[in-house]
């Protein structure tokens, strides 16, 4: 699948900290085959791939729109349908379907949710569903609060 992974309080900290298990998390959807790309409602964040040396993993860095998500993604020269998206914003999942995560903000070795993660894209790849309650389906209608 082309999964397309957020950058801040996803994978990124607010202390400039990668999510504990991303690289290994990372190799691991390369391994079977699922292909990663990093966008961020910030715009291209290449000093991020550069700093954290994603750059072997990642197959396309890009803008990320941050409403219209289906209607922006020509405009903003994302070359593909996302398949799933892994994102602290649950808006952007819910419109691609894919994973809500927690927001991640400082270097704890104690977060494990990029096994999570990647434990949710196996159930979806086996059964097209997981029963993880961070796991939306495409289309999923949001309550309103
Ligand atoms: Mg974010």
């Amino acid at each position: 699948m082309k999964i397309f992974f957020d950058v801040d309080y996803t994978i990124l900290g607010l202390d400039d900290t990668l999510r504990p298990n991303t690289k290994e998390t990372f190799q691991k959807l390369l391994d079977d085959r699922h292909e990663i790309y990093i966008w961020s409602g910030m715009g291209e964040r290449w000093e991020v791939i550069e700093k954290h040396d994603l750059g072997g993993f990642v197959s396309g860095v890009y803008e990320k729109p941050t409403e219209h998500f289906h209607e922006k993604l020509e405009e903003l020269k994302v070359p593909c349908e996302p398949e799933f998206v892994i994102d602290d914003y649950p808006e952007i999942v819910a419109a691609f379907g894919g994973v809500w995560v927690p927001p991640y903000f400082f270097a704890k070795n104690t977060d494990q949710e990029m096994d999570r993660i990647y434990r949710i894209v196996c159930d979806f790849v086996e059964h097209g569903t997981s029963e993880d309650r961070q796991y939306r389906a495409k289309g999923t209608v949001l309550p309103l609060f």
